[in-house]
């Protein structure tokens, strides 16, 4: 589309100066993504402060048949958010904390707000909001929406979805859906909401949600464990979380990834001397003062079971930071190695050691040599299996063998009845083999659903479906 498109100038006649651009080089970095896999281009950015300013971008795009893309902190991983000559609609300019309500448990976000301030403001009103994953200090309210995001405390917390008590958002016809209710039992007909979350912007502009808090925990207490086996990781997450009700967050790391950290990213330790081949980082919460020693006890039961080489307990707050550190830093240890086909899959939790084990065997067998980093979230069965070149082997011909390497880990995912997105979406890099994988039947659901509510497709129209 032309740059001096009417509709365009319609939008910034309703916009004023401070709500659009076109210059370039503010443009360029809403335009490439994260892991630099995606870029794109776009005619003009859009950036609504207020709902009835983006429900006059919607109403405008809609009627001129113009395609729009919706980006909130730009840390999608599957190429979403990325424009490629849309309209970009940016929420950036609609971050507000409209209210707070601590005996209701739920908190009202506008989209665009980051994740640090919506955690922020629950704890400053004494609650707690309990998503967490690395990117909280960019990703915002509407793309966890969006995304469905999951992170690191889903076992005991759920994802996103489980965590949006109602939410508002402009359709694409530029009408409002007004559903931010703080309900917690509603049993009226379609859960509505829903059809956002997940939904990766195909239907509908997310401009706030009413989330749910909980109790802020009174305790924490941080374990790193050194294993042997992935089998030993599934054995402790159930003996750990029957022995303490607590288990917050138990997440896993390979020795490759550990050594690509202590290498590649400053300042990573790993707490244990003898390179484990696994290490299990648990994270325990609760209201009972006694937590610490709980913990101590279920860690020294399991070490004497055999279920561990090693154990310790963070003894402080600069040994939490450090153990998570390493823990978050797994992606961005990958970077300086070259190309990498990366995975975010998920199978039951009784099947990752089987994963692992077949995964290993299907990669080595595409790419011989190849360095396997997985690492993530096991006690949701979410492992993110990253298969990176073979240090003989070079970036362009291992790009070529991408495909086949995804098939094939893909593969042993699905023969565990497991999924090939476990928390981040389809977006545009895995739209074809979903379309491929789905079973029909659920195409065509979401596909009438998609016609019905944007008949049009102006809505993320390369993403998804
Ligand atoms: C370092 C790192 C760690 C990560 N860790 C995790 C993790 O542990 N778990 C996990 O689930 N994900 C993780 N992610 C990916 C995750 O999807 C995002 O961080 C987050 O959910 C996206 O939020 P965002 O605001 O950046 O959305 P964007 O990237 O801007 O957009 C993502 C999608 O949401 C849509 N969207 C954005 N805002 C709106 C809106 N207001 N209305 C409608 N559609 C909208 C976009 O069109 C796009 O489809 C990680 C990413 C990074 C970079």
């Amino acid at each position: 589309m032309n740059a001096h498109h009417p509709t365009l100038t319609r939008l910034k006649d309703i916009l004023g100066p401070k709500g659009w651009t076109q210059d370039p080089e503010l443009i360029a970095p809403h335009l490439i993504e994260w892991r630099d896999r995606w870029s794109g281009t776009t005619p003009i950015m859009v950036s609504p402060a207020k709902v009835a300013e983006a429900q006059a971008i919607m109403a405008l795009c809609n009627d001129a048949g113009i395609a729009v893309t919706t980006q909130g902190g730009n840390t999608g991983l599957v190429g979403a958010q990325i424009p490629k000559g849309e309209v970009l609609i940016s929420t950036k300019r609609m971050t507000a904390i409209r209210t707070i309500d601590p005996v209701d448990d739920s908190l009202i976000a506008e989209a665009g707000a980051v994740l640090t301030r919506v955690q922020d403001a629950a704890r400053e009103a004494g609650k707690r909001f309990p998503l967490s994953l690395a990117s909280e200090g960019s990703a915002t309210i509407g793309g966890l929406i969006s995304t469905n995001a999951g992170g690191v405390h889903v076992r005991r917390h759920g994802m996103m979805r489980a965590l949006v008590l109602g939410l508002e958002a402009v359709m694409p016809d530029g009408s409002l859906y007004e559903g931010l209710s703080s309900l917690r039992k509603d049993n009226t007909g379609y859960d509505l909401k829903q059809l956002f979350i997940g939904a990766e912007g195909t239907l509908g502009l997310v401009t706030a949600a009413s989330l749910k808090l909980v109790a802020r925990p009174r305790h924490m207490a941080v374990a790193m464990l050194a294993l042997e086996t992935p089998e030993q990781a599934v054995e402790l997450l159930h003996r750990l979380e029957e022995e303490t009700g607590a288990i917050a967050a138990f997440e896993v790391m390979n020795r490759t990834g550990v050594d690509l950290a202590l290498k590649n990213i400053p300042n990573a330790r790993d707490p244990f001397a003898d390179k484990a081949p696994w290490l299990a980082l648990v994270e325990f919460e609760s209201a009972s003062a006694d937590l610490a020693d709980q913990a101590e006890e279920a860690l020294a039961g399991a070490l004497e079971a055999g279920l561990a080489r090693d154990a310790l307990v963070a003894q402080n707050e600069s040994q939490t930071k450090s153990f998570w550190y390493l823990r978050e830093e797994m992606s961005a240890c990958q970077k300086p190695e070259g190309v990498a086909a990366k995975h975010d899959v998920s199978v039951p939790v009784s099947k990752v050691p089987a994963f692992l084990r077949d995964a290993d065997a299907a990669a080595n067998k595409v790419a011989p040599g190849c360095r396997i980093v997985a690492f993530g979230h096991c006690s949701d069965g979410n492992i993110h299996y990253d298969v990176l070149q073979p240090s003989a082997m070079s970036g362009d011909a291992y790009r070529a063998i991408l495909p086949a390497m995804n098939e094939a880990i893909h593969d042993v995912a699905m023969s565990y009845d497991g999924s090939i997105s476990a928390e981040h979406g389809i977006g545009i890099s895995r739209r074809d083999e979903f379309i491929r994988r789905e079973p029909p039947a659920h195409l065509s659901v979401m596909r009438a659903i998609k016609g019905v509510i944007d008949p049009k497709g102006i809505m993320n129209p390369r993403v998804l479906l």
